[in-house]
């Protein structure tokens, strides 16, 4: 096998959208050619018609984008080995049934799927453990499968397998895996649809797209054997196998759509940044080497190697998640957050109409939020006076005592230069005259600005909200008290 170039293809089913394991497959593959020079194909795998969903495609292009996995050969971005969506490659798939079917290495099968059950529960009482097709049409005489089709009788095609010894082949990951035939039973290569299924589909396609090696999740370890003996039918040589570990879900179990797996787009939606989920699905079956958690797509890159990638199952930790996605936030850039928060304070029944402005509130933000969400859920404040403020927190700050203070700072901090050090000298000169502590008196102005309390650092809102703007709200909130 020549690993050279290497060439590696992510192939979904437009079933639905694209959930987190899907994204993880279709990460080591990126890394994977990304790491060693090579191409990262997008294929589509839309040969079951009858669980395609029409805005799956979208999605999944989306979804990979927003991670920013672009593929280098694929749909919407062509490439010299298309179609790259089996749909429009039937004759390929046609054209080598029939090669198999020439060659012996595969039958028409006329059973009924009422038949099918059938057999399938009588197996099931016989408590046998392989559950597959009895064979029956696999000795069919020409002539009578001859006959069969001059009825106009439905047929299948099937993959003759073998009846005696092993399977084996090499996967990167968990080294030699061998199966005995007699799990491996007369799989459905063409349906009577004239349609592929996905085994025969998978194989011609990466064989003919050049593909060196096969990276997928590790529920398609036992379709692999078919697999080798399709390429062996054909004569071709077979890509090298990689089986990526197993998710699992904090509960337990399998990392499923139910227990957890939410969409990609659901992670944008909740307030993940595309880097952090990235970052947090390299390290799901694949470590550095090192003890280092926190990495870029160009460090991932540098450090990636399919030796290290783990066949212990990993499980997906939500927390860890949050925690990495809180790290991102720390330092990441304002201006591409408001893209993303400007909408949702609009949302919110905000006016936002000065990105500037909004930028200098995210960046007070960003630093005290884990998601990009938490922003736009704390931030209402920096766009429209309280309207009302916290009643438990005004019984106890907006007093008698701290009214006097209040009306003060209203008459001089109009004068002041609006800088730290002058807001905070001016407080401090207020506090005193009165004869008071400063901090019996921030409470109150941190209420009066925010009307819920909480918030960045007090002098850092006042500068963002500007010296009009806090005068105003510290005005209102004295003009609450007695
Ligand atoms: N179409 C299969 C899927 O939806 C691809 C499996 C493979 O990578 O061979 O997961």
């Amino acid at each position: 096998m020549n690993t050279e170039n290497v060439r590696v293809r992510f192939a979904p089913s437009p079933t639905g959208y694209l959930h987190v394991g899907g994204a993880r497959t279709a990460l080591f593959n990126y890394l994977y050619a990304k790491a060693t020079g090579g191409k990262f194909l997008l294929r589509i795998e839309d040969t079951d018609r009858t669980r395609f969903q029409e805005d799956s495609l979208k999605e999944i292009f989306e979804s990979l984008r927003w991670l920013g996995l672009e593929w280098d050969e694929g749909p919407e971005k062509g490439g010299d080995f298309g179609p790259y969506i089996q749909s429009e490659r039937l004759d390929k798939y046609n054209e080598h049934a029939q090669m198999l079917l020439d060659g012996g290495h595969a039958y028409k099968c006329f059973c009924t799927s009422e038949r099918l059950d059938q057999v399938r529960k009588e197996k099931e009482a016989r408590k046998e453990q392989h559950g597959g097709y009895d064979r029956k049409c696999r000795d069919l005489s020409p002539v009578e499968v001859q006959a069969n089709i001059d009825a106009g009788m439905p047929f299948v095609v099937r993959l003759k397998a073998p009846l005696e010894g092993t399977i084996a082949f090499e996967d990167m990951v968990r080294g030699t895996i061998e199966t005995p035939v007699n799990m491996v039973d007369d799989t459905v290569l063409l349906k009577t649809d004239g349609f592929p299924t996905y085994h025969l589909a998978s194989v011609i396609d990466d064989h003919f797209m050049e593909i060196t090696h096969v990276m997928r999740g590790d529920e398609w370890i036992a379709s692999t054997p078919r697999h080798v003996l399709l390429y062996k039918a054909f004569g071709w040589e077979a890509p090298v196998f990689a089986h990526l570990p197993v998710i699992l879900s904090p509960t337990g179990g399998k990392l499923s759509k139910r227990k957890g797996a939410a969409s990609v787009m659901d992670y944008k939606k909740g307030g993940y940044l595309p880097e952090a989920l990235l970052n947090f699905l390299s390290l799901l079956g694949w470590n550095p080497g090192d003890d280092r958690e926190l990495l870029n797509i160009e460090e991932i890159i540098e450090a990636f190697t399919a030796k290290k990638i783990s066949s212990k199952p990993s499980v997906f930790d939500e927390q860890k998640l949050e925690w990495m996605n809180g790290q991102y936030m720390e330092n990441y850039d304002p201006a591409k957050l408001a893209e993303e928060v400007i909408p949702l304070w609009k949302d919110r029944g905000l006016t936002v109409d000065n990105v500037d402005y909004a930028i200098g509130v995210i960046k007070l933000l960003q630093v005290r939020s884990k998601k990009v969400t938490e922003i736009a859920e704390t931030g209402d404040f920096f766009f429209a006076d309280p309207i009302e403020y916290n009643e438990k927190q005004a019984a106890k700050q907006f007093t008698e005592a701290v009214k006097p203070a209040l009306e003060k700072l209203v008459a001089d901090f109009p004068s002041i230069s609006w800088n730290k050090e002058a807001i905070e000298a001016c407080i401090e000169a207020v506090a005193e005259s009165l004869e008071m502590k400063s901090g019996k008196i921030k409470p109150a102005l941190r209420l009066a600005v925010t009307g819920v309390g909480g918030g960045p650092d007090l002098i850092d809102m006042f500068i963002q909200l500007g010296q009009d703007c806090t005068v105003r709200r510290i005005k209102n909130a004295s003009n609450t008290i007695g």
